[in-house]
């Protein structure tokens, strides 16, 4: 039955995507930018205006709410979550978004700058929204769909929700976090406060999809120590530390196991950072997998390949260290088949055929998982994300919405 929907999902994406929220890695605080809070605090207010009277932004930017329960079954409580940064790879100041309505074919030329062209080629969703409205910027900055979509969508939902009581429902939570482009979105989230049972993030790509798997993660750090000497005095003395390291990332395999040459299932090593003088270097590496055994097999090779190059320098030594960054969430998300099945009907329900997949990166929901909050990823609709050729289309964000609204239904009918 399809739900007597009246959207707001629209006009709110446009009042958020015009705020900058873009985080900051290289900041120490929480918010990693304070102008996270500007949106924050405009959330609050529109939460509050749907007389949410719990709803708040706290001292750490994150912003909580609940939609009181209305049926007197014990329904798990549900919470919903969104990010409300934006990534610190494209700016997101001055945002102004376009409508291109009725999208007829062809490729989007973005209109401040004509060398921003959102190409079928490139972008093969594009044919699956023929007739729908696209969002667009206008070529200058990133969009923000990723992820205030799933803010707007949210919204829109809980708004929906409290205009008609007749739609039984359990306990639903909100939960906007900040900084989640730079891994913190969690840090300082009380999932006490918020009691959940359930989350779903909604910050996934196209329209029908659920995602209940995320790459598992670590870090790894080699400092290599070697031998300094007078370079006018050094022949057989001298171990340059700089030289090592490049030996080192030279010898990493080069037609598998990197992002460039990797997809799907596949995982990778990958250096992001070098440091060096000639007597100390560090290299830092992330390890990408989707089992603990992939990642294990990974780390194991980076370590042979660091001895290999270190025979060549017998009076040089070397550390690795790996510390675990987040978890492939199908575990525990495992343990409750219930939470995929109810989104995968949801989905349907909206209109849409599901499709289960898996993600290349981590989420907010990896690490909820984690502590201990079930938390798969739900489609926003948000496209080329982290790019000026970002887009989303109003049609999806709809979707979206109205598969949060069937998912609550759905929870409280099977309880
Ligand atoms: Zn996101």
């Amino acid at each position: 039955m399809p739900l007597a929907f009246k959207h707001t999902v629209t006009e709110r994406f446009l009042r958020y995507v015009v705020i900058d929220t873009q985080s900051d890695p290289a900041s120490t605080t929480c918010p990693s930018t304070e102008k996270q809070k500007k949106l924050g605090r405009l959330l609050e207010a529109e939460l509050r205006a749907l007389a949410l009277a719990d709803a708040h932004l706290d001292e750490h930017g994150y912003v909580y709410a609940t939609i009181p329960a209305n049926t007197d079954k014990k329904v798990p409580v549900i919470c919903f979550c969104s990010h409300m940064d934006t990534s610190p790879d494209c700016t997101g100041a001055n945002v102004r978004p376009q409508i291109v309505k009725n999208y007829r074919g062809g490729d989007i030329v973005l209109p401040a700058d004509r060398s921003q062209v959102i190409r079928v080629a490139e972008h093969p969703e594009l044919a699956n929204q023929i007739g729908n409205d696209i969002i667009t910027t206008d070529g200058t900055t990133l969009l923000g769909a990723d992820n205030k979509a799933g803010l707007a969508e949210i919204m829109d939902a809980a708004e929906f929700l409290i205009r008609n009581p007749q739609i039984k429902h359990g306990t639903i939570k909100i939960l906007f976090t900040p900084d989640e482009e730079i891994g913190r979105g969690v840090d300082r989230v009380d999932l006490k406060k918020l009691g959940a049972d359930f989350a779903y993030t909604m910050d996934g790509e196209t329209a029908g999809t659920i995602e209940d798997e995320t790459f598992s993660a670590d870090g790894a750090t080699i400092t290599i120590q070697g031998v300094s000497a007078h370079p006018g005095f050094a022949k057989g003395r001298m171990e340059h530390a700089i030289k090592i390291a490049s030996a080192i990332i030279d010898r990493l395999p080069k037609d598998t196991c990197s992002p460039e040459t990797t997809e799907g299932r596949e995982g990778f090593l990958h250096p992001t950072g070098i440091n060096g003088a000639l007597e100390s270097a560090t290299i830092h590496l992330i390890v990408r997998d989707f089992n603990e055994q992939g990642l294990k097999q990974k780390e194991a090779l980076l370590e042979s390949i660091v001895q290999d190059v270190m025979k060549d320098y017998p009076r040089s030594t070397y550390k690795i260290a790996v510390k675990p960054q987040y978890r492939n969430m199908k575990e525990v998300i495992d343990r409750h088949p219930e939470i995929i099945d109810y989104a995968v009907e949801a989905i349907r329900r909206a209109g849409l055929k599901p499709v289960k997949s898996s993600i290349r990166g981590g989420t907010d929901g990896s690490r909820l998982s984690a502590m201990g909050l079930p938390c798969p990823n739900i489609f926003a609709g948000e496209h080329a994300f982290h790019s000026r050729l970002e887009w989303v289309s109003v049609q999806d964000m709809e979707k979206a919405a109205e598969t949060i609204v069937h998912l609550a239904m759905i929870w409280e009918e099977r309880a």
